[in-house]
């Protein structure tokens, strides 16, 4: 693609400046971005896939399992693996972290190994991606074409030239390793970076500090736990949040987890604590402060629910004694279990509560051609029963959780030996 204005243009001018990876660089990723096999075959003869060299084993195959061993031809450490494969092939990704012409830039190599027994292991390197970064943080990217595949979006065309590409989600590329020895220009460091990146990724942390001063804050004050929630969640808006930061930098109070800091701030909020007082803002124990809250809130939202349950029970409660006031006062025994109808909504709503079944929330009190009897044993409540008022039947009979008690027969046969009593109020 060709560059599209002039900051393109220049910073596809100024790549040309950037120098060829090194052998050395080379040589070190390859050593720490892949791990070196040794292979066992079953008689105890290890092939080391980096030089091909092979020898006889004299320890045991957990041993070399557990310990891993050197080779004495190239001495490099090996895993060793007790395999009849033959080919090994992996690929990994390496970064460089440079500057160039007084832009931050980050370059990522695609590197591969090829080992096969009995040969010498093959490694090839190509760099993919550079993500540059001006001062003030404006960015682009060079890059090689991608190939066309539907089930790989990395997979890279290695003839393709590096050039400015329009930003894809290819280009975010989380390598294994980065090179150690780097080089950043003077405004991140001015900016507060010291070298390490609180387990950032290091163009996310450069961008954030080189735009907007209250990451470059929250770097400077050791708030790295916020900074870190803030850079990955990028949804999140740290503003609300801003006065009591400052109330933790002021106090040298480090938030220790920024999710639930941020979440603790919140539920600080929902009860209209003061969010600017360092003993609400700067918990000591800030996990258990935040457990505490969170409880509080489940209740406050249950006690909310229940009330909305009592108004609306109030609401229906002269409906529902339109519809079944002829029925109240029936109620009839065995002489183990009671039977009687439920005489009000808040009845309704305190079996429901209690039952764990739907006969509150189904509004069945409302239901003009069924009646609701509770049965109960000693003031204990068995099961909760509905009958047709159309058929006189018992349309269920339901214990907790709507599953059937020992009682669950004895109660309908109560039930319909008493059906009279319903249907002499219905004539009434
Ligand atoms: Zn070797």
């Amino acid at each position: 693609m060709k560059p599209k204005n002039k900051f393109q243009q220049h910073i596809l001018e100024i790549s040309k400046r950037l120098p060829k990876i090194t052998e050395p660089q080379k040589r070190w990723a390859y050593k720490h971005c892949f791990d070196h096999i040794g292979k066992r075959n079953a008689k105890g003869i290890i092939t080391c896939l980096e030089c091909g060299h092979s020898w006889q084993d004299n320890n045991s195959p957990l041993a070399d399992a557990i310990l891993g061993c050197k080779c004495p031809n190239c001495n490099t450490q090996l895993d060793i693996k007790t395999t009849r494969k033959r080919v090994f092939k992996e690929i990994e990704y390496f970064g460089i972290i440079t500057t160039c012409g007084g832009f931050q830039v980050i370059r990522y190599f695609y590197i591969s190994v090829y080992r096969k027994a009995g040969e010498q292991a093959r490694y090839s390197c190509s760099e993919v991606v550079q993500r540059w970064l001006s001062p003030n943080g404006k960015e682009a990217t060079i890059a090689r074409l991608r190939g066309m595949s539907i089930m790989y979006y990395d997979l890279w065309n290695f003839g393709s030239k590096l050039e400015i590409r329009p930003y894809h989600r290819a280009h975010d590329i989380e390598p294994i390793h980065f090179y150690p020895r780097q080089r950043v220009i003077p405004e991140v460091r001015r900016n507060g970076f010291n070298g390490e990146y609180h387990d950032i990724h290091p163009l996310a942390l450069f961008r954030s500090i080189l735009t907007d001063n209250k990451a470059e804050t929250l770097l400077k004050t050791g708030q790295t736990n916020l900074l870190r929630y803030i850079i990955r969640y990028s949804a999140k808006d740290i503003n609300p949040y801003w006065n009591s930061i400052r109330i933790c930098m002021r106090n040298g109070y480090i938030i220790e987890d920024g999710s639930i800091w941020c979440d603790y701030i919140d539920q600080l909020n929902f009860f209209g604590k003061d969010t600017n007082s360092p003993k609400y803002v700067c918990p000591d124990n800030l996990h258990k402060q935040h457990d505490l809250y969170m409880k509080k809130k489940e209740a406050y939202i249950e006690r909310q629910q229940l009330e909305e349950k009592r108004q609306k029970a109030r609401e229906n409660e002269a409906k529902f004694k339109e519809l079944k006031a002829k029925f109240f006062g029936i109620s009839f025994t065995d002489g183990t279990i009671q039977v009687r109808v439920l005489e009000s909504v808040n009845e309704f709503m305190e079996e429901g509560r209690a039952m764990h079944h739907c006969v509150f929330n189904g509004e069945y009190y409302l239901k003009e051609n069924s009646l609701i009897l509770s049965a109960t044993i000693d003031g204990k409540r068995i099961e909760t029963i509905e009958i047709s008022l159309k058929t006189l039947k018992v349309v269920q009979s339901r214990g907790v959780c709507n599953k059937n008690t020992e009682y669950h027969d004895q109660i309908i046969n109560l039930v319909n030996k008493n059906r009279r009593l319903i249907r002499k109020r219905m004539a009434a």
